[in-house]
């Protein structure tokens, strides 16, 4: 019981664990698996990326130069990441803002 009367004490004078979301943002933790996106200009299209997806969530057009990413339907794996070649692919520290849509994000090399 005196064990348990610290314990209560301590936790009764400490500051709350929790932060006032939103009005307070906490610092993203570190290795957070944010939005990921991708960076054309490093893109070679070699369409690794889209074969190493378990659902399914990458499509690469090479004749494009076009990348549709599914957010949707990303589970947030890093696989794409971690076999891209050219790093051409990378997860933000910021998580994506929540949508009523399902939507793709295209990324396009830009002529
Ligand atoms: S694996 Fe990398 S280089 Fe290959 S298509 Fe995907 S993003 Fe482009
Ligand atoms: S993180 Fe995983 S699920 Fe999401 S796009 Fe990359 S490989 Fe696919």
């Amino acid at each position: 019981m005196p064990k348990m009367l610290k314990e209560v004490l301590k936790n009764l004078f400490s500051p709350p664990a929790t932060v006032n979301y939103p009005t307070v943002v906490p610092e993203p933790v570190l290795g957070l698996r944010g939005k990921i996106t991708w960076d054309m200009e490093r893109c070679d299209q070699c369409q690794d990326c889209e074969r190493v997806c378990p659902p399914g969530a990458i499509k690469v057009f090479p004749d494009e130069k076009k990348i549709e990413y599914s957010p949707f339907k990303c589970m947030y794996c890093h696989l794409c990441i971690e076999n891209c070649m050219q790093e051409a692919i990378k997860a933000e520290r910021v998580y994506r803002a929540p949508e009523y849509e399902k939507g793709v994000d295209i990324f396009q090399v830009e002529e």
